[in-house]
């Protein structure tokens, strides 16, 4: 099964996809996730993506649809994936259409997590993740279960991602509703859009993703 994810910053599409990957055994395809590595690595790509991702704008579409044809090319995604972050824009969406067909890959669903742009900004201040397993956490929403410690793998090592603060916020949703909100009538129009409320708490949002999936029709 292969899926998009789609939603504003801090709406939870990470927190969603790690569930889908244990689940259901579909790899998760992280744009950001991509261009942080990159950015870590210092490789040209890295050194483009940086600065804007700094300033919360979006990273130009050759370089992103570069990125993510050679990972859709990869073996392990054959088994299906789950699209976190991409497309933001239409000609992303565009090109991914082109990739998938060329392919014959399906494109089974786009699941918009919908979350006020309120709610947004004490998702996206308050979260962190650890620097080992790459867990997620959230100060108020998700708290380690023991002060310091990562339930998961028990590393005391946390990392808050640097376009993560409140200043940045505000030009992070511009670019959401300017750029990316388009490719929802754009995928309406496909017959593919499912709705989930991403203002529900993270398990009743899997329980409505879940009924997604499990609805043929
Ligand atoms: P969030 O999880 O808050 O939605 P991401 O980790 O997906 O954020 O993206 C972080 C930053 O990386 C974005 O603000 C943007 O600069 C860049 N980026 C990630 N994916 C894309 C994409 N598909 N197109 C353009 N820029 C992207
Ligand atoms: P995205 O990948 O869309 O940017 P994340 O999955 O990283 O969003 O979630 C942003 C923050 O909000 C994280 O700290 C996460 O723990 C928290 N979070 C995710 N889903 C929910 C929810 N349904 N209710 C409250 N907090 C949530
Ligand atoms: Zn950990």
């Amino acid at each position: 099964m292969n899926l998009i994810l789609l939603g504003p910053p801090g709406a939870g599409k990470g927190t969603q996809a790690k569930r889908l990957e244990d689940r259901h055994g579909l790899k998760q395809i992280s744009t950001g996730d991509m261009l942080r590595a990159e950015v870590r690595s210092g490789s040209e790509v890295g050194l483009q993506a940086k600065a804007i991702m700094e300033r919360g704008e979006l990273v130009p579409d050759a370089i992103i649809i570069a990125m993510l044809a050679g990972r859709v090319a990869q073996p392990d995604v054959a088994q299906g994936f789950i699209l976190d972050g991409f497309p933001r824009t239409v000609p992303q969406a565009e090109a991914l259409d082109l990739m998938l067909k060329e392919k014959a890959m399906p494109l089974h669903h786009v699941i918009e997590l919908q979350v006020d742009d309120v709610a947004l900004v004490d998702r996206i201040s308050g979260r962190f993740t650890c620097a080992k397993c790459g867990e997620g956490y959230h100060d108020q929403f998700k708290p380690l279960a023991k002060h310091g410690t990562c339930d998961v793998c028990g590393s005391g090592e946390f990392t808050r991602r640097a376009d993560d603060k409140a200043e940045l916020v505000a030009a992070r949703l511009e670019a959401y509703h300017r750029q990316t909100a388009p490719l929802l009538p754009y995928y309406a129009a496909q017959g593919v859009l499912r709705v989930v409320d991403g203002m529900a708490e993270m398990n009743e949002v899997a329980r409505q993703i879940e009924a997604i999936l499990g609805d043929k029709g």
